[in-house]
This record gives structure tokens, C-alpha cells and sequence, in this order.
């Protein structure tokens, strides 16, 4: 795997099972100093070409890696904030909200371990600690795409379903960022771990880039593979000496 020279890289992170280690609650993660201090390196490194791209809110994400205030992708690219921090949001649909949230908080509540994240643009349903429920969690998932019809997506990630609405994602959420400096003419690189990743992947093969999967590339559009987390750290460290 060629890293392109940082002075002609942009850099998109996925935060969870990427940056980060997975937990068995996404509230239940913490960043680390050393983490913190990579990324703000990374910043440094790449002339502030650098964005997480991630399934959390904005509001999550500075929270987390607070006091830091990196531009970011949240909720899979219907929220972000450029390297100019104006913030983009993509409004969901009238009504979708309301038309989805009880049920899956019904369900949540019939079944033991099984928790609803609401993210107010996208909620997603987490089973985590309740992998006897998958079965389940799938079927009620698959009925209400059928019955929300195609102004909703289904984004499968493990252990977890997403409902957001239809129109954008990591790839096009990457675009953007893309568009302008202090990005625009360099080499993007991705880094991401999941299913919800691979619009990312997509599009940054497109545009030229170099697209790396945590875990196995099986399956994946992208295409190269670091093995877990402690390996993407190494890797960025190494690179951004
Ligand atoms: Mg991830």
C-alpha cells in the first residue's frame, strides 16, 4: 500500500471500528490523548486536509473528540461541517421522522437488549447486546422499507440498522469536501471499516484515490486492508512522521 506524499493527500477517517474501538454502546466510547493527538498531527501533517467521516451526529462527534473540532460527516453524510466550519445539513423528508420512530421504539421495547439511537435525521436500531434479536431486528427493518418506500435507506452495519433518509451518503458526503480546499487537487485517501463505508469507497476509487478497508476486503470496493484499529493508528503514524 502507497501512501500519496501528505502534501498532496486528503485524509477521510470513519470514527467507530476504524479510529476507534468498537463498544457495546456508542455512548459507552472514549478518545484517548494519544488519539487526539494523532488527528491534530494529522491536521498539522496534511494542511487541514483532513475529515471524519462517521455515522454520529456532529454534536457527537465534537463531544468526543473535544476540545477538537475536526470538519466532519455526520450521519453518514446527511450533516458536515467543511474546513470552514459552515455546517451543510440535508433536512429528512416531512413527516418521516414521526412516521418511523414509534415503531421502532415499540420494538425496542419488546425486545430485551435491543436499543433506538434517534439522531432526529436518521434513527438506527442497535442489537448489540441482544445478537438473539438479529432475526427479528431484520424482518421488522425489511417491512418498513417496503412500507416507507424509497424515500428511506436501510444501511446494514454490525450489530446495527440505519434508517436515513434517501439522498446522501459517505461517497457523496466525501465529494463535497472534495470540491473545495484545502482538499480540492489532492489525493484522497478513506479509511473506513463497514458496510456504510463503501459509498465512500466508491467514490474516492473514482476520484483516484486510495481506499482502505479495516478488517477483510471481502466483499468491499476497497482496496486495501489493515487488520484492526491498533493497525490504522500504526499505519497514519508511520505515514504522517
Ligand atoms: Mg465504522
Amino acid at each position: 500500500m502507497q501512501m500519496p506524499p501528505p502534501a498532496q493527500a486528503a485524509l477521510f477517517l470513519d470514527v467507530d471500528g476504524t479510529l476507534l474501538e468498537l463498544a457495546p454502546q456508542p455512548d459507552a466510547v472514549t478518545v484517548s490523548a494519544a488519539t487526539k493527538a494523532l488527528l491534530e498531527h494529522a491536521g498539522e501533517r496534511l494542511a487541514g486536509a483532513l475529515a471524519l467521516v462517521s455515522g454520529r451526529t456532529l454534536a457527537d462527534l465534537d463531544q468526543l473528540f473535544s476540545p477538537l473540532r475536526l470538519p466532519a460527516a455526520g450521519v453518514h453524510g446527511l450533516q458536515r461541517r467543511d474546513a470552514q466550519a459552515r455546517e451543510h445539513h440535508a433536512p429528512p423528508p416531512p413527516g418521516w421522522h414521526d412516521r418511523l420512530a414509534p415503531r421502532l421504539q415499540t420494538f425496542a421495547r419488546r425486545h430485551d437488549g435491543v436499543v433506538v439511537e434517534d439522531k432526529g435525521s436518521a434513527i438506527a436500531l442497535h442489537y448489540r447486546n441482544a445478537p438473539g434479536q438479529a432475526e427479528a431486528a431484520i424482518a421488522l427493518a425489511e417491512g418498513l422499507i417496503e412500507s416507507l418506500g424509497p424515500q428511506t435507506r436501510l444501511l446494514r452495519g454490525k450489530m446495527v440498522l440505519e434508517f436515513m433518509p434517501a439522498g446522501s451518503d459517505k461517497g457523496r458526503a466525501i465529494q463535497a469536501f472534495m470540491a473545495d480546499p484545502p482538499y480540492r487537487a489532492r489525493t484522497p485517501v478513506f479509511i473506513g471499516d463497514d458496510v456504510t463505508d463503501e459509498a465512500g469507497f466508491q467514490a474516492v476509487n473514482t476520484m483516484g484515490g486510495l481506499t482502505v478497508r479495516v478488517g477483510t476486503i471481502d466483499q468491499s470496493q476497497a482496496r486495501y486492508c489493515l487488520p484492526d484499529v491498533t493497525a490504522v493508528h500504526a499505519c497514519l503514524r508511520q505515514w504522517l512522521n
